[in-house]
């Protein structure tokens, strides 16, 4: 998925000072609603990133949609648009989306399967619901990449972890490990990323790595995450120091989270648009790039590159602001 703001704002992120304390352990993010664009705009809750903390390990992008009817929201058109410096990870609870990239990738995003692009220097995408699409419920999550890995190749990889039934729920690890599991995929830095089902009036007890900051993103249900209920699209936040995560489900129904997890990343990014970088000019380079093969597809000097099988227009990049992108402090 993407950005789609028509004005994108310069977002910096790094680590940020729990504001959490002893009384109210967790930190709780609240999601505000972003429309993601196209003719009937289907919203999306955003959790990451924020004024209040911008990253959770590499995790630095949170977007939590649905269960939307689509012919009522018109589902997800995302044309093709470019990514650098981050990975995006596609994660459904509902319907199918369809994937494809500039390096050939061509694949169908489905509930329960972990779809991983790596941007690395330079990829560009799209992402549409598939017509037999009614309803469309999932995340969609970015991963910023450290300095050693930004400019790597870009990659495409699928998983689809077994969902395993642990004391009270079920779990689907899709990125590192918990509940015994661990996930295949490779990552560039230390990172979690599982759904769990918490089951009705239970509690579910995940070990997990301690030197981890954690986030946990409510779907459905209700679900108190270290004492502090979240309500839908929430993201309970907790710092590292944890060997023990605890989700205790109060209601008669089952309970959905996404569980992040990652080493507080240590590095200050820039986050324009679309974009990961570390400097002002890498940024405006990577738009002007982009802006120019919009302009004209197939350039021999491509970075992005086209994206064979979507016939349409492509996204053009928001206008930068003419003052410097610049950290902040
Ligand atoms: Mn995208």
């Amino acid at each position: 998925m993407s950005n789609l703001d028509a004005r994108a704002d310069l977002v910096v992120c790094q680590e940020e000072v729990s504001n959490a304390t002893q009384v109210t352990p967790v930190e709780v993010l609240t999601p505000r609603e972003v429309p993601l664009g196209g003719l009937r705009a289907m919203p999306v809750r955003r959790t990451l990133p924020q004024r209040q903390r911008s990253l959770i390990g590499a995790w630095c992008f949170a977007d939590h949609y649905g269960p939307d009817q689509v012919s009522e929201t018109g589902g997800m058109t995302v044309a093709p648009h470019p990514h650098t410096g981050l990975q995006t990870v596609s994660w459904l609870f509902a319907g199918e989306i369809e994937h494809r990239d500039s390096i050939g990738s061509h694949a169908m995003v489905r509930p329960g399967e972990l779809n991983l692009m790596t941007s690395g220097k330079g990829i560009a995408h799209s992402e549409v619901s598939t017509p037999s699409t009614t309803v469309l419920h999932g995340m969609q999550l970015w991963v910023a990449l450290p300095d050693h890995a930004r400019h790597t190749a870009p990659a495409f990889a699928h998983y689809a972890p077994e969902p395993v039934e642990i004391a009270g729920g079920r779990v689907s690890v899709f990125l590192g490990s918990t509940a015994g599991q661990t996930s295949p995929v490779a990552t560039f830095t230390p990172l979690l990323g599982a759904e769990v089902v918490i089951s009705a009036s239970a509690t579910v007890e995940l070990e997990v790595d301690p030197t981890f900051e954690h986030g946990a993103i409510l779907d459905q249900g209700s679900v108190d995450f270290e004492g502090t209920v979240l309500a839908r699209a929430e993201l309970g936040y907790v710092p590292p120091g944890r060997s023990v995560v605890r989700l205790r489900n109060p209601g008669d129904d089952d309970a959905r989270i996404v569980l992040l997890g990652g080493t507080p990343f240590g590095e200050q990014i820039l986050m324009w648009w679309n974009f990961v970088g570390r400097t002002d000019d890498e940024i405006r380079a990577a738009r002007e790039q982009w802006q120019s093969e919009v302009a004209s597809p197939g350039r021999a000097d491509a970075r992005f590159g086209d994206v064979p099988g979507y016939v349409g227009d492509w996204i053009p990049a928001p206008t930068v602001p003419a003052v410097p992108l610049r950290p902040r402090g």
